[in-house]
């Protein structure tokens, strides 16, 4: 039986998957991106109510088309999945959802890719599927016997659940200071982290953790290592400067474990929780790979830039500096998916 191959997939439609379709369209016509979402916008309609984007609205833009200007300074989640939503329609992108990829194989002349609509064969194969549906909980003793709530960031939406609550804030991050800010508004609350956690000056954004990754770019192009940017560092939106004015932004290092009414402290002394909110991160979602044989322990794959160095024809973009400075943000990414649809391209001769 003759099979139609497509040229490339990009597997995943959120801002890595469009930034890419936008400089593959360029290359071929012959793509398609496969999206398991039920409607466009990635990540962003997962995230919780209140989530904000750290850069103004020309910053946080797509190749091609400047994301609009917003209402307030800081685009909100709504508003960065109309940008997508409406970004998607202006270029026609050929994109299937929902689509979920099972797995894909390796086959004579290309990939055979497993999905939710059936089997699809394609010379190359981009994955461009983020982290959000992989939140990473680390393994703390006792974990399973706490009696109260436990909740991912991946799956909180607002404080309101927690009101008059003792919630017990994990993690050192953006994601972590956001959250602890509002919830601290209607509950008691107790951030953990395995460091003293790092605030940016007030007067900075977004843009500079661009422009921190610009600089590491552009000095590793000219052979210089600059030192490890702290690009998890955290920002001081409106909502967490505020938790700072009230004092809630006190952290204390991680508990010895976690016992069925909260946790013990290393010292010894316990402390009631109702629920435990981690805010620990992601890990890329690539099980689809497995096949391949080109997932490393931590999950990822190894890469020259974006190009898997152990399997010809695959690619990965977005996911985290890994793959590229800045790669996980609207404006870092088109240089991941610039390359990789020139990369594609040459693939293809
Ligand atoms: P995603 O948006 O996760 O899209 C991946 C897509 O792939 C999804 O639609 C998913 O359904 C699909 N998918 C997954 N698995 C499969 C599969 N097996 N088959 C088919 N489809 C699949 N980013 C910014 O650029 N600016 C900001 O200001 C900003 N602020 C942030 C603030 C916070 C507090 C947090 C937590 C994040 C912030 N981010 C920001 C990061 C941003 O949310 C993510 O980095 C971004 O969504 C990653 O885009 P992506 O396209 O790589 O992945």
């Amino acid at each position: 039986m003759e099979v139609n191959y497509l040229d490339a997939v990009i597997i995943g439609g959120g801002q890595s998957g469009l930034a890419t379709a936008y400089h593959l369209r360029k290359v071929t016509s012959n793509y398609l991106v496969l999206d398991a979402g039920v409607q466009p916008g990635g990540a962003w309609p997962h995230a919780w109510d209140s989530l904000r984007l750290f850069s103004p609205a020309a910053a946080s833009s797509l190749p091609g088309w400047l994301m609009p200007a917003t209402a307030e300074a800081y685009p909100d989640r709504n508003e960065a999945i109309d940008y997508l939503t409406r970004y998607e329609q202006r270029y026609s992108f050929p994109v299937k959802r929902p689509v979920q990829v099972e797995s894909v194989e390796k086959e004579t002349e290309g990939f055979r890719l497993h999905t939710s609509a059936g089997v699809f064969h394609s010379r190359t194969v981009i994955a461009a599927t983020g982290t959000w549906s992989k939140p990473f909980i680390p393994d703390y003793p006792g974990r399973d016997s706490f009696g109260g709530r436990q909740i991912h960031s991946a799956h909180y939406r607002s404080p309101e659940a927690f009101r008059g609550q003792r919630v017990l804030v994990v993690g050192g991050g953006n994601s972590a200071a956001q959250i602890l800010a509002e919830v601290s508004r209607v509950a008691h609350t107790q951030w953990v982290t395995l460091h003293e956690p790092t605030f940016l000056p007030d007067e900075v954004d977004g843009r500079y953790v661009f422009e921190v990754a610009t600089q590491r770019f552009h000095a590793a192009q000219q052979g210089v290592t600059l030192p490890p940017a702290s690009l998890g560092d955290i920002i001081m939106l409106d909502s967490v400067r505020e938790a700072r004015s009230r004092g809630v932004l006190k952290a204390r290092r991680p508990f010895a474990r976690i016992i069925p009414e909260g946790v013990e402290w290393p010292d010894g002394t316990q402390e009631r929780f109702d629920a435990i909110l981690w805010c620990t991160g992601f890990r890329p979602a690539l099980d689809f790979l497995a096949p391949l044989n080109v997932l490393t322990p931590e999950g990822r794959v190894e890469v020259a830039e974006t190009r898997s160095t152990r399997q010809p024809g695959l690619w990965l973009v977005g996911y985290g500096n890994w793959t590229g400075f800045a790669s996980a943000t609207l404006i870092g990414v088109n240089r991941s998916a610039r390359r990789t649809a020139e990369e594609v391209k040459e693939y293809g001769r």
